[in-house]
Protein backbone atom coordinates (compact mmCIF):
# COMPACT_ATOMS: atom_id res chain seq x y z
CA UNK A 1 0.00 0.00 0.00
CA UNK A 2 2.48 2.53 0.86
CA UNK A 3 3.66 1.94 -2.91
CA UNK A 4 0.48 1.59 -4.51
CA UNK A 5 0.27 3.96 -7.36
CA UNK A 6 -2.15 6.46 -5.53
CA UNK A 7 -0.29 6.93 -2.44
CA UNK A 8 1.61 9.76 -3.63
CA UNK A 9 -1.36 11.97 -4.99
CA UNK A 10 -4.16 11.73 -2.14
CA UNK A 11 -5.56 14.64 -0.71
CA UNK A 12 -3.29 14.60 2.50
CA UNK A 13 -1.96 11.71 4.68
CA UNK A 14 -3.66 8.06 5.12
CA UNK A 15 -2.93 5.81 8.44
CA UNK A 16 -2.96 1.65 8.16
CA UNK A 17 -3.06 0.37 12.05
CA UNK A 18 -2.84 -3.64 12.38
CA UNK A 19 -4.37 -5.23 16.01
CA UNK A 20 -3.45 -8.81 16.16
CA UNK A 21 -4.41 -9.08 20.02
CA UNK A 22 -8.04 -9.06 21.63
CA UNK A 23 -7.14 -6.34 23.09
CA UNK A 24 -6.10 -2.63 21.29
CA UNK A 25 -2.64 -1.99 21.89
CA UNK A 26 -2.14 0.32 18.88
CA UNK A 27 -5.01 2.68 19.07
CA UNK A 28 -6.42 1.30 15.81
CA UNK A 29 -9.55 2.98 15.98
CA UNK A 30 -7.73 6.40 15.45
CA UNK A 31 -6.35 5.70 11.80
CA UNK A 32 -8.07 6.25 8.81
CA UNK A 33 -7.62 2.04 8.15
CA UNK A 34 -7.96 0.08 11.32
CA UNK A 35 -8.07 -4.09 10.72
CA UNK A 36 -7.85 -5.91 13.87
CA UNK A 37 -6.87 -9.80 13.50
CA UNK A 38 -10.46 -11.92 13.76
CA UNK A 39 -11.35 -15.77 12.79
CA UNK A 40 -14.28 -16.31 11.01
CA UNK A 41 -17.35 -18.58 11.17
CA UNK A 42 -15.18 -21.72 9.85
CA UNK A 43 -11.78 -20.50 11.74
CA UNK A 44 -11.01 -18.81 8.57
CA UNK A 45 -8.47 -15.93 9.03
CA UNK A 46 -9.26 -12.43 8.31
CA UNK A 47 -10.00 -8.56 9.72
CA UNK A 48 -12.79 -6.73 11.58
CA UNK A 49 -12.58 -3.43 9.60
CA UNK A 50 -12.78 0.02 10.79
CA UNK A 51 -12.67 2.84 8.53
CA UNK A 52 -12.39 7.08 9.04
CA UNK A 53 -11.03 7.52 12.37
CA UNK A 54 -8.78 10.29 13.42
CA UNK A 55 -8.24 13.20 16.45
CA UNK A 56 -7.11 16.69 16.19
CA UNK A 57 -9.61 19.56 15.45
CA UNK A 58 -11.94 16.60 15.14
CA UNK A 59 -11.88 13.89 16.74
CA UNK A 60 -13.53 10.56 15.07
CA UNK A 61 -13.51 6.66 16.35
CA UNK A 62 -13.57 4.69 13.06
CA UNK A 63 -16.83 3.18 11.40
CA UNK A 64 -17.67 -0.33 11.54
CA UNK A 65 -16.57 -1.38 7.59
CA UNK A 66 -16.51 -5.24 7.78
CA UNK A 67 -17.70 -7.26 10.57
CA UNK A 68 -15.20 -10.14 8.86
CA UNK A 69 -13.29 -9.59 5.90
CA UNK A 70 -11.06 -12.52 4.38
CA UNK A 71 -7.78 -11.65 4.91
CA UNK A 72 -7.23 -12.35 1.58
CA UNK A 73 -9.66 -9.55 0.39
CA UNK A 74 -6.92 -6.74 2.63
CA UNK A 75 -5.72 -5.24 -0.63
CA UNK A 76 -9.07 -5.06 -2.17
CA UNK A 77 -10.61 -3.40 0.63
CA UNK A 78 -7.62 -0.82 1.36
CA UNK A 79 -7.32 0.04 -2.52
CA UNK A 80 -11.58 0.79 -2.59
CA UNK A 81 -11.21 2.94 0.12
CA UNK A 82 -8.34 4.54 -1.42
CA UNK A 83 -9.84 5.00 -4.69
CA UNK A 84 -12.50 6.56 -3.11
CA UNK A 85 -10.77 9.09 -0.73
CA UNK A 86 -8.48 9.73 -4.36
CA UNK A 87 -11.85 10.59 -5.93
CA UNK A 88 -13.57 12.62 -3.92
CA UNK A 89 -11.53 13.50 -1.43
CA UNK A 90 -10.85 17.88 -0.49
CA UNK A 91 -7.54 19.20 -2.69
CA UNK A 92 -7.85 22.57 -1.52
CA UNK A 93 -8.39 22.93 2.17
CA UNK A 94 -5.19 21.58 4.41
CA UNK A 95 -7.40 21.79 7.73
CA UNK A 96 -9.67 19.60 7.10
CA UNK A 97 -8.98 17.51 4.37
CA UNK A 98 -8.15 13.92 6.11
CA UNK A 99 -10.89 11.38 4.95
CA UNK A 100 -13.03 11.87 7.82
CA UNK A 101 -14.10 15.07 6.87
CA UNK A 102 -14.65 13.43 3.43
CA UNK A 103 -16.97 11.05 5.54
CA UNK A 104 -18.40 13.68 7.15
CA UNK A 105 -19.04 15.98 4.21
CA UNK A 106 -21.32 13.43 2.08
CA UNK A 107 -22.36 11.15 4.94
CA UNK A 108 -20.93 7.76 6.31
CA UNK A 109 -24.46 6.32 4.05
CA UNK A 110 -23.17 8.08 0.74
CA UNK A 111 -19.55 7.08 1.25
CA UNK A 112 -20.29 3.75 1.95
CA UNK A 113 -22.17 3.20 -1.63
CA UNK A 114 -19.03 4.87 -2.93
CA UNK A 115 -16.70 2.67 -1.18
CA UNK A 116 -18.72 -0.39 -1.89
CA UNK A 117 -18.80 0.48 -5.75
CA UNK A 118 -15.36 0.68 -5.74
CA UNK A 119 -14.55 -2.21 -3.73
CA UNK A 120 -16.94 -4.26 -6.24
CA UNK A 121 -14.92 -2.90 -8.73
CA UNK A 122 -11.33 -4.28 -7.28
CA UNK A 123 -13.15 -7.45 -7.44
CA UNK A 124 -14.28 -7.59 -10.98
CA UNK A 125 -12.24 -9.75 -13.11
CA UNK A 126 -9.60 -9.81 -10.52
CA UNK A 127 -8.59 -6.08 -10.99
CA UNK A 128 -7.15 -6.50 -7.83
CA UNK A 129 -6.03 -9.63 -7.07
CA UNK A 130 -6.67 -11.62 -4.00
CA UNK A 131 -3.53 -11.46 -1.42
CA UNK A 132 -2.15 -14.97 -0.95
CA UNK A 133 -1.75 -14.99 2.85
CA UNK A 134 -1.51 -18.10 4.90
CA UNK A 135 1.18 -18.05 7.80
CA UNK A 136 1.78 -20.80 10.11
CA UNK A 137 -0.83 -20.85 13.42
CA UNK A 138 2.01 -19.72 15.51
CA UNK A 139 5.33 -18.41 13.83
CA UNK A 140 8.28 -20.65 15.09
CA UNK A 141 11.45 -20.09 16.90
CA UNK A 142 13.67 -18.25 14.89
CA UNK A 143 17.25 -19.98 14.14
CA UNK A 144 19.62 -17.72 14.54
CA UNK A 145 23.54 -17.06 14.84
CA UNK A 146 23.43 -15.41 18.28
CA UNK A 147 25.71 -12.15 18.12
CA UNK A 148 28.56 -11.89 20.31
CA UNK A 149 27.17 -10.59 24.58
CA UNK A 150 29.26 -7.08 25.25
CA UNK A 151 29.56 -7.07 28.61
CA UNK A 152 28.08 -4.48 30.51
CA UNK A 153 31.06 -2.62 31.67
CA UNK A 154 32.12 -1.89 28.15
CA UNK A 155 28.51 -1.06 26.91
CA UNK A 156 28.50 1.78 30.21
CA UNK A 157 31.68 3.19 29.21
CA UNK A 158 30.48 3.24 25.09
CA UNK A 159 27.22 4.93 26.36
CA UNK A 160 28.49 7.42 28.80
CA UNK A 161 31.52 8.18 26.44
CA UNK A 162 29.18 9.36 23.80
CA UNK A 163 27.34 12.43 25.71
CA UNK A 164 24.40 13.97 23.30
CA UNK A 165 24.91 17.24 21.72
CA UNK A 166 22.03 19.89 22.40
CA UNK A 167 19.96 22.01 21.75
CA UNK A 168 16.82 21.10 23.60
CA UNK A 169 16.15 18.67 25.40
CA UNK A 170 18.41 15.47 24.69
CA UNK A 171 18.76 12.10 26.77
CA UNK A 172 19.59 11.82 30.29
CA UNK A 173 22.35 9.29 30.32
CA UNK A 174 23.05 7.57 33.44
CA UNK A 175 24.57 3.85 33.03
CA UNK A 176 23.83 1.67 36.19
CA UNK A 177 26.66 -1.15 35.96
CA UNK A 178 25.47 -3.43 38.39
CA UNK A 179 21.47 -2.70 39.53
CA UNK A 180 20.12 -4.32 42.60
CA UNK A 181 17.27 -6.90 42.38
CA UNK A 182 14.96 -4.76 43.22
CA UNK A 183 15.18 -3.11 40.19
CA UNK A 184 14.99 -6.04 38.57
CA UNK A 185 11.89 -7.24 39.86
CA UNK A 186 10.28 -3.88 39.28
CA UNK A 187 11.43 -3.96 35.69
CA UNK A 188 10.23 -7.73 35.17
CA UNK A 189 6.80 -6.75 36.85
CA UNK A 190 6.56 -3.53 34.53
CA UNK A 191 8.37 -4.28 30.97
CA UNK A 192 8.37 -8.11 30.59
CA UNK A 193 5.46 -10.07 29.53
CA UNK A 194 5.44 -13.83 28.27
CA UNK A 195 5.26 -14.47 24.81
CA UNK A 196 2.77 -16.98 22.63
CA UNK A 197 5.85 -19.47 22.21
CA UNK A 198 6.74 -21.52 25.98
CA UNK A 199 10.22 -20.56 27.69
CA UNK A 200 9.75 -16.60 25.71
CA UNK A 201 9.37 -13.24 26.49
CA UNK A 202 8.73 -9.87 25.51
CA UNK A 203 10.84 -7.48 26.91
CA UNK A 204 10.48 -3.59 26.79
CA UNK A 205 13.39 -1.19 26.96
CA UNK A 206 11.61 2.12 28.35
CA UNK A 207 12.77 5.56 26.34
CA UNK A 208 11.89 8.20 28.20
CA UNK A 209 10.76 10.95 24.98
CA UNK A 210 11.40 8.65 22.72
CA UNK A 211 15.10 9.90 22.86
CA UNK A 212 18.42 7.84 22.27
CA UNK A 213 21.92 8.38 21.68
CA UNK A 214 23.39 6.82 18.57
CA UNK A 215 25.83 4.61 20.75
CA UNK A 216 22.88 3.46 22.62
CA UNK A 217 21.22 2.22 19.78
CA UNK A 218 24.21 0.39 18.45
CA UNK A 219 24.07 -1.41 21.27
CA UNK A 220 20.29 -2.17 21.22
CA UNK A 221 21.24 -3.93 17.81
CA UNK A 222 24.33 -5.71 19.24
CA UNK A 223 21.67 -7.03 22.23
CA UNK A 224 18.73 -7.22 19.49
CA UNK A 225 20.66 -9.80 18.02
CA UNK A 226 22.79 -11.45 21.20
CA UNK A 227 19.50 -12.07 22.80
CA UNK A 228 16.38 -11.66 20.45
CA UNK A 229 15.60 -12.24 17.51
CA UNK A 230 17.93 -9.66 15.86
CA UNK A 231 14.78 -6.67 15.71
CA UNK A 232 13.29 -4.41 17.92
CA UNK A 233 9.91 -2.86 17.78
CA UNK A 234 8.83 0.99 18.46
CA UNK A 235 5.84 1.17 20.70
CA UNK A 236 3.68 3.57 20.16
CA UNK A 237 4.57 4.62 23.91
CA UNK A 238 7.95 5.71 22.22
CA UNK A 239 9.52 2.51 23.64
CA UNK A 240 11.21 -0.60 22.22
CA UNK A 241 10.18 -3.93 22.41
CA UNK A 242 12.73 -7.18 21.94
CA UNK A 243 10.68 -10.32 21.13
CA UNK A 244 12.30 -14.39 21.58
CA UNK A 245 13.98 -13.34 25.30
CA UNK A 246 14.82 -16.54 26.50
CA UNK A 247 13.47 -16.56 29.92
CA UNK A 248 16.93 -17.69 30.89
CA UNK A 249 18.80 -14.70 29.77
CA UNK A 250 16.16 -11.83 31.26
CA UNK A 251 18.22 -10.37 33.93
CA UNK A 252 21.33 -10.48 31.41
CA UNK A 253 19.49 -8.13 29.14
CA UNK A 254 18.31 -5.95 31.89
CA UNK A 255 21.86 -5.61 33.18
CA UNK A 256 22.61 -4.90 29.64
CA UNK A 257 19.77 -2.35 28.97
CA UNK A 258 20.43 -0.78 32.58
CA UNK A 259 24.58 -0.41 31.21
CA UNK A 260 23.13 1.27 28.56
CA UNK A 261 21.23 3.77 30.72
CA UNK A 262 17.89 1.90 29.06
CA UNK A 263 17.04 -0.46 32.03
CA UNK A 264 14.13 1.62 33.18
CA UNK A 265 11.42 0.15 34.23
CA UNK A 266 7.19 1.76 34.46
CA UNK A 267 7.03 0.98 31.07
CA UNK A 268 3.40 -0.42 31.76
CA UNK A 269 2.59 2.61 34.10
CA UNK A 270 1.85 6.43 34.37
CA UNK A 271 5.50 7.71 34.65
CA UNK A 272 5.85 6.34 31.20
CA UNK A 273 5.10 9.71 29.84
CA UNK A 274 4.61 10.44 25.96
CA UNK A 275 4.96 13.57 23.66
CA UNK A 276 4.98 14.72 20.90
CA UNK A 277 7.86 16.96 19.79
CA UNK A 278 6.80 20.48 20.32
CA UNK A 279 7.95 23.58 19.80
CA UNK A 280 11.36 22.19 20.24
CA UNK A 281 11.45 21.47 16.69
CA UNK A 282 7.52 21.73 15.36
CA UNK A 283 6.21 24.74 13.33
CA UNK A 284 2.73 24.37 14.58
CA UNK A 285 3.48 24.30 18.13
CA UNK A 286 1.76 26.43 20.76
CA UNK A 287 4.13 25.30 24.16
CA UNK A 288 7.26 23.02 24.40
CA UNK A 289 5.48 19.45 24.93
CA UNK A 290 8.65 17.73 25.52
CA UNK A 291 9.96 20.29 28.35
CA UNK A 292 6.52 19.19 30.35
CA UNK A 293 6.90 15.47 29.41
CA UNK A 294 10.32 15.43 31.13
CA UNK A 295 9.16 17.19 33.94
CA UNK A 296 6.33 15.11 34.59
CA UNK A 297 8.63 11.68 34.42
CA UNK A 298 11.20 12.78 36.00
CA UNK A 299 8.42 13.92 39.04
CA UNK A 300 6.27 10.86 38.50
CA UNK A 301 9.79 8.65 38.92
CA UNK A 302 10.61 10.09 42.08
CA UNK A 303 7.28 9.09 43.76
CA UNK A 304 6.54 5.29 43.45
CA UNK A 305 3.72 6.05 45.92
CA UNK A 306 1.97 8.52 43.13
CA UNK A 307 2.88 5.62 40.14
CA UNK A 308 1.45 2.73 42.46
CA UNK A 309 -1.89 4.48 43.13
CA UNK A 310 -2.66 5.68 39.31
CA UNK A 311 -4.09 2.17 38.24
CA UNK A 312 -3.86 1.75 34.27
CA UNK A 313 -3.35 5.16 33.93
CA UNK A 314 -1.90 6.77 30.94
CA UNK A 315 -0.27 10.76 30.38
CA UNK A 316 0.49 11.87 27.20
CA UNK A 317 1.07 15.48 26.00
CA UNK A 318 0.68 17.90 22.29
CA UNK A 319 2.23 21.11 21.80
CA UNK A 320 -0.62 21.86 19.72
CA UNK A 321 -4.56 20.57 19.02
CA UNK A 322 -3.24 18.18 16.25
CA UNK A 323 -2.46 15.85 19.09
CA UNK A 324 0.77 14.11 17.94
CA UNK A 325 1.10 13.20 21.23
CA UNK A 326 -2.02 11.42 21.15
CA UNK A 327 -3.42 12.99 24.25
CA UNK A 328 -6.86 13.01 23.45
CA UNK A 329 -7.19 8.70 24.11
CA UNK A 330 -4.93 9.56 27.20
CA UNK A 331 -6.83 9.21 30.72
CA UNK A 332 -5.03 11.96 31.51
CA UNK A 333 -4.11 14.44 28.48
CA UNK A 334 -2.28 17.94 28.15
CA UNK A 335 -2.94 19.30 25.05
CA UNK A 336 -0.74 23.41 25.07
CA UNK A 337 -2.49 26.10 24.40
CA UNK A 338 -1.68 30.26 25.54
CA UNK A 339 -3.24 32.63 27.81
CA UNK A 340 -3.10 36.22 27.56
CA UNK A 341 -2.76 37.98 30.99
CA UNK A 342 -2.78 41.63 30.24
CA UNK A 343 0.43 42.40 27.67
CA UNK A 344 1.73 39.09 28.32
CA UNK A 345 1.91 35.06 27.22
CA UNK A 346 1.54 32.28 29.63
CA UNK A 347 2.17 28.95 28.58
CA UNK A 348 -0.97 26.56 29.75
CA UNK A 349 -2.90 23.40 28.64
CA UNK A 350 -6.03 22.05 28.48
CA UNK A 351 -6.17 19.43 31.13
CA UNK A 352 -8.18 16.26 29.21
CA UNK A 353 -9.76 13.51 30.65
CA UNK A 354 -10.99 10.00 30.08
CA UNK A 355 -9.65 9.21 26.41
CA UNK A 356 -8.85 5.45 25.67
CA UNK A 357 -9.28 2.97 22.61
CA UNK A 358 -10.55 -0.62 22.87
CA UNK A 359 -11.01 -3.02 19.89
CA UNK A 360 -14.68 -1.58 19.74
CA UNK A 361 -13.41 1.48 19.26
CA UNK A 362 -12.48 5.27 20.49
CA UNK A 363 -13.46 7.30 23.41
CA UNK A 364 -11.75 11.10 23.60
CA UNK A 365 -10.83 12.89 26.26
CA UNK A 366 -13.14 15.95 28.04
CA UNK A 367 -11.71 18.94 28.54
CA UNK A 368 -11.84 19.72 32.50
CA UNK A 369 -9.23 22.77 33.02
CA UNK A 370 -6.87 25.19 31.49
CA UNK A 371 -4.02 25.28 33.58
CA UNK A 372 -0.94 27.04 33.35
CA UNK A 373 1.78 24.57 32.40
CA UNK A 374 4.18 25.37 35.85
CA UNK A 375 1.38 24.34 37.54
CA UNK A 376 0.65 20.34 35.72
CA UNK A 377 2.71 18.18 38.29
CA UNK A 378 0.50 19.38 41.02
CA UNK A 379 -2.64 19.18 38.26
CA UNK A 380 -1.47 15.26 37.79
CA UNK A 381 -1.08 14.55 41.69
CA UNK A 382 -4.72 16.16 42.56
CA UNK A 383 -6.15 13.97 39.72
CA UNK A 384 -4.95 10.58 41.34
CA UNK A 385 -5.71 12.09 44.88
CA UNK A 386 -9.09 12.52 43.58
CA UNK A 387 -9.24 8.98 41.82
CA UNK A 388 -8.00 7.32 44.82
CA UNK A 389 -10.65 9.04 46.92
CA UNK A 390 -13.37 9.15 44.53
CA UNK A 391 -12.96 5.53 42.39
CA UNK A 392 -15.09 2.89 43.50
CA UNK A 393 -14.53 -0.75 44.55
CA UNK A 394 -12.18 -2.41 42.27
CA UNK A 395 -12.26 0.53 39.23
CA UNK A 396 -9.10 0.99 37.21
CA UNK A 397 -8.34 4.49 36.34
CA UNK A 398 -9.33 4.58 32.68
CA UNK A 399 -12.77 3.49 33.83
CA UNK A 400 -12.93 5.89 36.56
CA UNK A 401 -12.04 9.33 34.54
CA UNK A 402 -14.37 8.17 31.76
CA UNK A 403 -17.20 7.88 34.12
CA UNK A 404 -16.66 10.97 36.79
CA UNK A 405 -19.14 13.83 35.90
CA UNK A 406 -16.75 16.01 33.95
CA UNK A 407 -17.91 19.37 36.74
CA UNK A 408 -16.18 17.41 39.38
CA UNK A 409 -13.13 17.54 37.89
CA UNK A 410 -13.05 20.56 37.14
CA UNK A 411 -14.17 21.46 40.74
CA UNK A 412 -10.80 19.96 41.98
CA UNK A 413 -8.13 21.63 39.46
CA UNK A 414 -10.64 25.24 39.98
CA UNK A 415 -7.78 27.20 42.23
CA UNK A 416 -5.33 25.88 39.67
CA UNK A 417 -6.97 27.53 36.69
CA UNK A 418 -7.04 30.74 38.06
CA UNK A 419 -4.34 33.28 37.54
CA UNK A 420 -3.95 37.15 37.49
CA UNK A 421 -1.27 39.46 36.85
CA UNK A 422 -1.25 40.19 40.93
CA UNK A 423 -0.51 36.54 41.76
CA UNK A 424 1.57 35.62 38.76
CA UNK A 425 5.24 34.90 39.44
CA UNK A 426 8.40 35.40 36.68
CA UNK A 427 8.30 31.72 36.13
CA UNK A 428 4.57 31.39 34.89
CA UNK A 429 5.82 33.48 31.76
CA UNK A 430 8.49 31.08 30.66
CA UNK A 431 7.20 27.63 29.09
CA UNK A 432 8.91 24.22 30.80
CA UNK A 433 12.54 23.50 29.72
CA UNK A 434 13.11 26.69 28.48
CA UNK A 435 14.73 30.17 29.55
CA UNK A 436 13.42 33.31 27.46
CA UNK A 437 9.93 35.11 28.05
CA UNK A 438 6.95 32.59 26.31
CA UNK A 439 6.11 33.85 23.17
CA UNK A 440 4.64 31.55 20.78
CA UNK A 441 4.75 31.90 17.18
CA UNK A 442 2.71 29.48 14.95
CA UNK A 443 4.15 28.89 11.28
CA UNK A 444 2.23 27.50 8.49
CA UNK A 445 3.65 23.97 7.91
CA UNK A 446 3.22 20.39 8.72
CA UNK A 447 3.70 18.73 11.68
CA UNK A 448 6.53 17.01 13.04
CA UNK A 449 5.82 14.22 14.53
S1 LIG B 1 1.47 19.57 15.19
FE1 LIG B 1 1.76 17.63 16.24
S2 LIG B 1 3.96 17.58 16.75
FE2 LIG B 1 3.43 19.69 16.30
S3 LIG B 1 2.96 20.56 18.32
FE3 LIG B 1 1.03 19.94 17.37
S4 LIG B 1 0.68 17.92 18.21
FE4 LIG B 1 2.85 18.38 18.54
Amino acid sequence: LLRHRLASTLPRKFKIAFEGCPEDHVAAAINDLAFFAELGPAGERGFRVLAGGGTAIMCKSGGLLHDFLPAGELFRAAEAVLRVFHRLGDYQHKQRNRMKFLIKAIGWDAWHAEYLRELAACRESDAVPVLAIDPPDVESQPSWARGAVPTPALIATRVAAQQPLGPGITPTLVPVYMPGDESYVRWRATNVRPQKQFGYLLATATVPLGDMTSEQMRVVGELARAYGDGTVRVTPDQDLVFRWIAVSDARELFRRLSAASLGLAEASTIANVASCPGAESCRLAVTQSRGLGRLLEDYLRERPELVASADGARVKISGCPNGCGQHHIATIGFQGSVRRLGSRAVPQYFVMVGGGTTVDGASFARTAAKVPARRIPETLERLIAFYQRERQEGESAPVFFQRVPLERVSLELMDLQRLTEADAIPADFVDLAETGEFAPVVMDGECSA
